[in-house]
């Protein structure tokens, strides 16, 4: 039995990336009756047919998966910011950030924009890239108008699946047309000259890059934390998880409790306070949600 990865899904056929080459697969065999439904990212087994055709056996089980875009084994989420127009926002850093902790998925961080930077936001994007990286995400400053600055992060992709989440305009597709200059994704610019806005991406689609893949859309369009209780929340904050170990109290949600070592790392300094002020206002967000029936 051949093995490899669904890269492409489209019309019926599973397109399956083999050391061989790419198969068109159709799906049949054990997953059916299991109620799975094959997703881009599936590593999976498959009988080959033809030249470039095939069956697929059997879908292997998988690390995560996102539903918006449907995507399984997901590696990296790199979060994209823009130094400038629109400027990086914390508090939607921070969202984005949970969110993807919450799924266990490792996040890089990318400021892009840096050409269109002032000196004053350049030293703030700085400053920003300390904090966090001191928090242990990686941080990269870069700016898609000068491909030089592009090299640096091709290594990041190496033998991962990444997908891109970001805001709308702070520059997702540009990043990814540098990154591979035989791509030619819609940029805000080629949807105005289209007149229209940018068209849905209608299926989505594992892109090379370097020696890693990436999907051509991107991910956490939803930004709500509705999977998410409160005391799954602070391991959300790798620095809280670092010291939440040491609070007095089992459950202590770092907020009025006693003796919490969370609010003793902020008074400290060692915690960075507007970190600790998104933390409360995504616990309280948690705690007046409208139940879901
Ligand atoms: P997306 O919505 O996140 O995919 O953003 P786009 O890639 O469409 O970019 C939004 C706008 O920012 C476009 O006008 C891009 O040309 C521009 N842009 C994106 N990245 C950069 C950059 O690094 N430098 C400069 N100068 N402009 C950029
Ligand atoms: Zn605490």
């Amino acid at each position: 039995m051949a093995v490899g990865r669904i890269i492409k899904a489209l019309s019926g056929f599973y397109y399956v990336q083999s050391n061989e080459g790419v198969y068109a697969c159709k799906g049949r065999g054990v997953f059916r009756n299991k109620n799975i439904t094959p997703l881009v990212g599936d590593d999976v087994e498959f009988e080959v047919r033809n030249e470039d055709e095939g069956y697929i056996m059997k879908v292997k089980d998988r690390s995560n998966e996102l539903i918006r875009p449907p995507v399984a084994n997901i590696d990296q989420v790199c979060i994209v910011n823009a130094a400038t127009s629109p400027e990086l926002n914390p508090l939607l850093l921070d969202r984005f950030l949970v969110l993807i902790e919450a799924k266990h998925i490792q996040p890089i961080i990318f400021i892009t924009k840096m050409d269109l930077a002032t000196q004053e936001e350049i030293d703030r994007m700085k400053e920003y890239q300390s904090i966090y990286q001191n928090i242990g995400y990686e941080v990269k400053l870069l700016s898609s108008k000068e491909p030089e600055w592009i090299s640096e992060i091709i290594p990041y992709f190496k033998n991962k699946v990444s997908v891109f989440a970001g805001q709308s305009g702070v520059g997702k597709s540009s990043l990814l047309n540098t990154l591979d200059p035989n791509l030619y994704l819609e940029t805000a610019e080629i949807s105005k000259s289209l007149g229209r806005g940018k068209h849905t991406t209608r299926h989505v689609e594992l892109l090379p890059i370097g020696e890693g893949l990436v999907a051509d859309t991107p991910g956490f369009s939803v930004l709500e934390f509705s999977d998410l209780e409160a005391e799954d929340l602070g391991p959300c904050f790798p620095e809280i998880r670092l010291h939440m170990s040491d609070c007095k109290f089992r459950g202590c949600l770092h907020d009025k409790e006693p003796k919490c070592a969370v609010k003793a790392a902020v008074n400290d300094g060692v915690i960075a306070e507007f970190r600790y002020q998104h933390y409360l206002r995504f616990l309280e967000e948690i705690k007046t949600r409208k139940p879901r029936y």
